[in-house]
């Protein structure tokens, strides 16, 4: 896929530019936190770039589910701290979204200057893609740049809606993250899915599935194909389980049988969950990766939240790294979160800052953010 990007003579001194980021990063008490291949670094080089063209940049992103309402809580402060931070230059949050007194702010910012308006979903009409709240966005800017691959996949006003009323670019991340993941992965292709949000991930392996050659699950998504093929569960774990998800695990079954690998055994916690995958899957899994030469990963194998639900997934990622693969792709914000502290991610070809728009996009899915951006 090609992506339109925008040169010299699309910006000149002073261009307001309205730069859609991903900063949905996790708050700690009161504090934003981002790694060194995490959404907010990755996104500094377009910034820089920008202001070394004279714009005025405008930088927009959501943060948290503050559900439509303003809530001091899920201010973008933090991020823009640390964002400031990482680039070594000031931030200038603006207190609101849209209208006359955020527009007169924005025209009388230097030239270079770095501003950001505040949390997108503190407006309803960011994920209903409100036209009126697109008009306004764009209303704010000469032109529009796409950094936020995260959120390429939702049909939002920031990220879809706005592109209908501005000259309309893809950042240099976004483009970055299509060209390594339009690569084609050499064989043996394997996919490594854990996590939750099953309701989203199961179909996309039916999409998914045909283009590897096996499909190794774990954590939450795993538990359903462990009941639709009748292999032991705890009542407890059952009991979680929707039937939903089984019905859709039955389908990709039907397909995908005989790529798929699943965990053989489980470590229940106190609290009767499933907090990981045991020895012995891990001793399965670890040999597929040894057989490997590209591998996809999102998800983690159990509850890493926990520290007895992380032998798992720090596992699979010190095998990923022993291998010298060709592709080693991982995405998804918990995902990339765990391996970072774990200090395992280094080795990875691509830390992509997408999940469910990487899955979305791998798995041959039109994303709405995208297809304004095609050449
Ligand atoms: P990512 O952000 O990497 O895409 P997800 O958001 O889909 O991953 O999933 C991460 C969450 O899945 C974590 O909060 C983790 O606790 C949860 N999880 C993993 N395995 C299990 C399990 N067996 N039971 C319940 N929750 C799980
Ligand atoms: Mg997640």
């Amino acid at each position: 896929m090609k992506l339109k990007t925008w040169t010299s003579k699309d910006l000149h001194l002073g261009t307001r530019v309205f730069l859609r980021i991903d900063g949905n990063v996790p708050l700690k008490n009161g504090r934003a936190f981002d790694g060194s291949r995490g959404r907010l670094s990755q996104t500094i080089p377009e910034i820089v770039k920008l202001r070394a063209h004279g714009a005025r940049i405008i930088l927009a992103t959501h943060l948290g589910d503050p559900g439509g309402k303003v809530d001091p809580k899920f201010s973008v402060k933090p991020v823009a701290k640390l964002l400031a931070q990482k680039l070594g230059r000031p931030i200038r949050v603006l207190d609101g979204l849209i209208g006359a007194s955020i527009e007169r702010e924005i025209l009388g910012a230097d030239a270079g200057e770095i501003l950001m308006i505040e949390n997108l979903r503190f407006d309803p009409g960011e994920e209903a893609n409100d036209p009126a709240f697109a008009k306004s966005l764009a209303h704010l800017a000469d032109v529009y740049v796409n950094n936020a691959f995260g959120v390429c996949h939702r049909a939002h006003a920031s990220v879809a809606g706005i592109t209908k009323y501005l000259p309309s670019f893809a950042g240099e991340l976004v483009e970055r993250e299509i060209r390594e993941l339009d690569e084609p992965p050499t064989h043996p292709f394997l996919l490594i899915m854990g996590g939750a949000k099953l309701k989203t991930k199961i179909p996309i392996l039916q999409h998914l599935g045909g283009k590897t050659d096996r499909i190794l699950l774990g954590g939450a998504i795993s538990l359903p194909f462990l009941l639709a093929l009748n292999r032991p569960v705890p009542a407890s774990v059952k009991k979680t389980i929707d039937k939903e998800d089984v019905r859709g695990a039955e389908r990709v079954l039907r397909d995908f049988m005989d790529k798929l690998v699943l965990p053989e055994d489980l470590v229940i916690d106190s609290k009767g969950r499933a907090s990981d995958i045991g020895l012995n899957s891990i001793a399965l899994f670890t040999a597929e990766i040894e057989r490997a030469r590209s591998v996809l990963w999102n998800g983690p194998m159990g509850i890493i939240e926990e520290a007895k639900g992380r032998a798992g997934t720090k596992a699979i990622g010190r095998a990923i790294l022993k291998r010298k693969l060709d592709h080693s792709i991982v995405g998804g914000g918990d995902s990339i979160e765990f391996l970072e502290s774990a200090k395992l991610l280094g080795g990875f070809t691509h830390v992509s800052t997408g999940g469910g728009a990487m899955l979305a996009f791998l798995s041959g899915e039109k994303l709405p953010g995208l297809e304004a951006l095609r050449v």
